[in-house]
């Protein structure tokens, strides 16, 4: 069983899963590009080969076809498991653990092997985001789970081990440092002005308009003012809601929409660049709480992260995020 330990001198979480080690990899991982297959028979998650994964918790099928369009599964080599307590021990008399009990899934975003980010196209996506909400609401009964993060590696950089187009989704016993960081900070904005830090970015970002990428109706895509890494994305909604759970059937489509534009001019500017993306949600048990607001954000992988960021903390971004924004609505 996979162990959480706390680094005493941060207050970090690390989760110790050796097994891991063990997990799949295609023999050299790639990324899913025009020219890949659109079926790869070792693929474990192509359809016909649905055996070599556990079995599904969800899965949306294809009206017309009538084949699965959206499947989710539980990591066959998860970072974490059902199984424990989330009882704190004291190691030594020093060092805090606990059992590393969560849930690990598997989202397949699509059936075809071959399906690059930009060719996801919004009705697509919409089905993917919906297959995210319905596992983040179902987790997020249990008593055990207090953060659920939602993320997606696409490419060797991002760290991916199998090319087919998937998403993955960890629900853990704690909150994690920086999510915390950011839900502390969205307070204390709140404290000082009476007015909620998420909408007032926003509304800053569009007032000066230079690292806006577009806005659509529900959302507004922009490069932060301190990006920390060349051409991060921020996807965030106009509609105050602290979690991800709560947003609503039109939210998600609206979303869809937004993902697939900024997608596709991602992979024009950068020539499908390996990225991942995370949805930040407020911690399971504050949902309703209003100072937060969820967002998506998407970090192309151009950089490696080297010995002056481990030290510090501080990233140096080679790119300004005014001329990267420029380059994302240009093209
Ligand atoms: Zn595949």
């Amino acid at each position: 069983m996979a162990e959480i330990r706390q680094d005493p001198t941060t207050r970090e979480w690390v989760i110790m899963a050796k097994d891991r080690a063990r997990r799949a990899r295609d023999s050299v991982p790639g990324r899913v590009s025009k020219d890949s297959p659109i079926y790869s028979p070792s693929c474990p998650f192509c359809p016909g080969n649905e055996e070599m994964t556990p079995p599904g918790v969800l899965s949306y099928s294809d009206e017309k076809t009538g084949r699965w369009s959206v499947r989710v599964f539980s990591n066959r080599f998860p970072a974490v498991t059902p199984e424990g307590s989330t009882t704190r021990r004291l190691e030594d008399s020093f060092f805090l653990s606990m059992d590393g009990v969560g849930i690990h899934e598997v989202i397949v975003e699509c059936p075809e092997h071959n399906k690059t980010p930009d060719a996801m196209g919004p009705d697509a996506l919409t089905q993917v985001l919906m297959a995210y909400q319905e596992r983040y609401k179902a987790l997020s009964r249990l008593p055990s789970v207090k953060s659920i993060i939602i993320f997606k590696n696409h490419g060797p950089r991002a760290g991916t081990s199998l090319d087919h187009p998937h998403s993955q989704l960890v629900a853990v016993p704690v909150v994690p440092t920086e999510t915390r960081a950011r839900y502390d900070m969205a307070i204390r904005h709140y404290d000082d002005n009476g007015s909620y830090l998420y909408m007032d970015l926003v509304r800053q970002e569009q007032q000066v308009g230079t690292r806006i990428v577009m806005e659509s109706d529900g959302f507004v895509v922009f490069h932060p003012f301190a990006s920390k890494y060349p051409f991060e994305t921020w996807i965030v909604p106009r509609k105050r809601e602290a979690s991800f759970g709560h947003a609503s059937g039109a939210d998600l489509a609206g979303l869809a929409e937004a993902l697939h534009e900024t997608l596709t001019r991602l992979h024009r500017v950068l020539d499908n660049p390996d990225f991942n993306y995370v949805l930040d949600s407020a911690p399971v048990g504050d949902e309703g709480k209003e100072y937060y607001l969820w967002h998506i954000r998407i970090i192309p992988r151009l950089t490696e992260i080297a010995g002056f960021e481990i030290g510090t903390g501080i990233h140096i971004n080679t790119s300004l995020p005014e001329e990267t924004a420029r380059a994302m609505r240009d093209v």
